[in-house]
């Protein structure tokens, strides 16, 4: 039974019609536009303009106008704080309706997007205080005359890009920080979902943040993406995306050096030891690439299981498999909608065929046709080579590659045999094993007997070719700021240079 779409806030058959929002004002399209059709459905949802180069730099220059007199960075943080405040509070009173888009947009399941925009609230409410949290240092050990003080200031207008597994989410683990720090943003969405950043430009207007602080502009990656990333009038580019596309913005920053925040893909990691406790582990690891259809960034894609329990883990992992419901986004039973979006939903069936060639098929495969346009099998590899395709590359996908291992020592090799370091879970009831394991593999974040485990108090980021910087928690804020060191001396006690 699907959800009363009118109930929710968004009826059958309509379709949203967005313009960029430039300047406290949404912008109608001059040109083109493109049209979002469900990946579940094929239901057309939404519009909105295909940006051009000219509208990033009329969206920048608001940008740099609003900085630059301080309308926004010159309030004091208590006030930026109580804006925050007002959209935590009003994403959580319009959760359904925006929840309800996000579905609509992404095909992923509305229980699932119920969650991710209160969450999302939860990220504002905690950057609101972080706004008032954030101050510098101060140095008083160089004698009575001299005091020196490390000011952080906000870094300028900053540019946001995002992509399409988690709009609202990734949007909340960025703006409300870079806003907390006293900068203005251009963003630009995914091209395949890009309504609930423009849902959330209204409320913000609404709760009062100054117009030409939040500029949104629509369209692809390139060139309203690229044109971001080499504006020399930006000063920061937070991305959440590919590797590949995540090398193309540091190259682009280089023009005017500027700073770069980067949350790149992930091979990640699920380690189970025969001593886990085995519902939980076999839990943990669907979740891990299950939800949101896999298209996670810290999913966990490689399953490196103990190999005295290797072969009950994969049975009972299988059969919880088949009672998983997986269908209609829009039925709050649904565990796992559709694939976003048709090249992403092509990439997968090419990896899977693949692995058929590279590995031992144990279950899933397919694409579900019989669900909507986009459904494809939770899918589960063994006797994965660790040079595999499926055990090396970023799928994307419900797709996951099983390894075995024996000891602690090979678990630790096999772990950390990739080029990127985002996330990892380990599962095991022994203490020894989980500090050692936390210690030794190289990611950005080791879960112990958990996954996707993220309060928005502790911060998350890579390592290695998953990226650098650090998001949610005290130092997102601190990403968008810059220290400025001033020295104050008295002058009827300074040592002169020409005595
Ligand atoms: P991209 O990295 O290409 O897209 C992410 C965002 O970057 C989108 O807004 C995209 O725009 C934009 N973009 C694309 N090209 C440029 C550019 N040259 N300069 C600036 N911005 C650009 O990911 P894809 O959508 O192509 O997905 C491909 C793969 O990337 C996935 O299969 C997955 O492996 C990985 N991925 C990882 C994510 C993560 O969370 N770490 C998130 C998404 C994808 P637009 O889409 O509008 O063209």
């Amino acid at each position: 039974m699907g959800i009363d779409r009118n109930e929710w806030g968004v009826a059958k058959g309509c379709v949203r019609e967005y313009g960029h929002f430039i300047d406290g004002t949404e912008v109608p399209s001059s040109g083109e536009r493109i049209e979002r059709h469900s990946p579940a459905t094929g239901e057309l949802v939404a519009s909105w303009p295909t940006g051009t180069i000219a509208d990033v730099d009329r969206a920048v220059k608001t940008a740099v106008e609003a900085f630059e007199d301080g309308r926004w960075s010159g309030l004091t943080a208590s006030q930026r704080s109580e804006v925050l405040s007002r959209v935590a509070v009003q994403l959580k009173n319009d959760w359904k309706r925006l929840a309800l888009i996000e579905t609509l947009e992404t095909g992923k399941a509305i229980a699932q997007s119920a969650d991710e925009i209160p969450w999302s609230g939860d990220m504002w409410d905690f950057a609101a205080g972080q706004a008032r949290a954030l101050h510098g240092d101060a140095y008083s050990s160089f004698g009575d005359s001299k005091l020196a003080l490390a000011l952080r200031e906000p870094v300028g207008p900053v540019g946001i890009i995002t992509p399409w597994n988690y709009p609202m989410v990734v949007l909340a683990q960025k703006l409300p920080y870079a806003l907390a720090a006293g900068c203005t943003v251009v963003v630009k969405p995914s091209e395949f979902t890009s309504g609930t950043t423009l849902e959330l430009a209204r409320i913000l207007r609404e709760a009062g943040l100054p117009d030409g602080v939040f500029n949104v502009v629509t369209g692809y990656g390139n060139p309203v993406g690229q044109r971001l990333a080499e504006h020399p009038d930006i000063r920061l580019v937070s991305f959440t995306g590919s590797t590949a596309t995540g090398r193309k913005i540091v190259e682009a920053s280089a023009f005017n050096m500027k700073k770069v925040v980067l949350e790149l893909g992930g091979k990640n990691p699920n380690i189970i030891f025969a001593d886990a406790n085995l519902d939980a582990a076999v839990d943990g690891a669907i979740k891990a690439f299950v939800y949101n259809s896999g298209a996670e960034c810290c999913s966990g894609s490689r399953v490196i299981v103990q190999k005295n329990i290797a072969d009950k883990f994969i049975s009972r992992l299988c059969e919880k498999l088949d009672s998983i419901a997986i269908g209609d986004p829009l039925d709050l039973a649904t565990k796992m909608g559709s694939i976003n979006n048709q090249p992403q939903y092509e990439k997968i069936l090419k990896f899977i065929e693949a692995g058929k060639n590279e590995a031992t098929l144990v279950r899933g495969g397919r694409a579900l046709p019989d669900r909507g346009c986009f459904y494809i099998e939770p899918t589960v590899f063994k006797n994965v080579p660790l040079d595999a395709s499926i055990a090396k590359e970023e799928i994307f996908g419900p797709v996951i590659a099983v390894m075995p291992f024996e000891t602690i020592d090979e678990a630790i090799r096999i772990a950390n045999d990739t080029e990127y370091g985002l996330a990892s879970s380990v599962w095991t009831s022994d203490l020894a094993t989980a500090t050692r394991m936390a210690r030794k593999v190289n990611a950005g974040v080791v879960w112990v007997n958990t996954f996707l485990d993220l309060p928005s108090e502790i911060p998350v980021g890579g390592v290695r070719q998953s990226g650098y910087g650090r998001e949610n928690g005290r130092y997102a804020a601190e990403e968008y700021t810059v220290i400025k060191t001033v020295v104050l001396q008295d002058p009827t006690a300074a040592a002169r240079y020409l005595d």
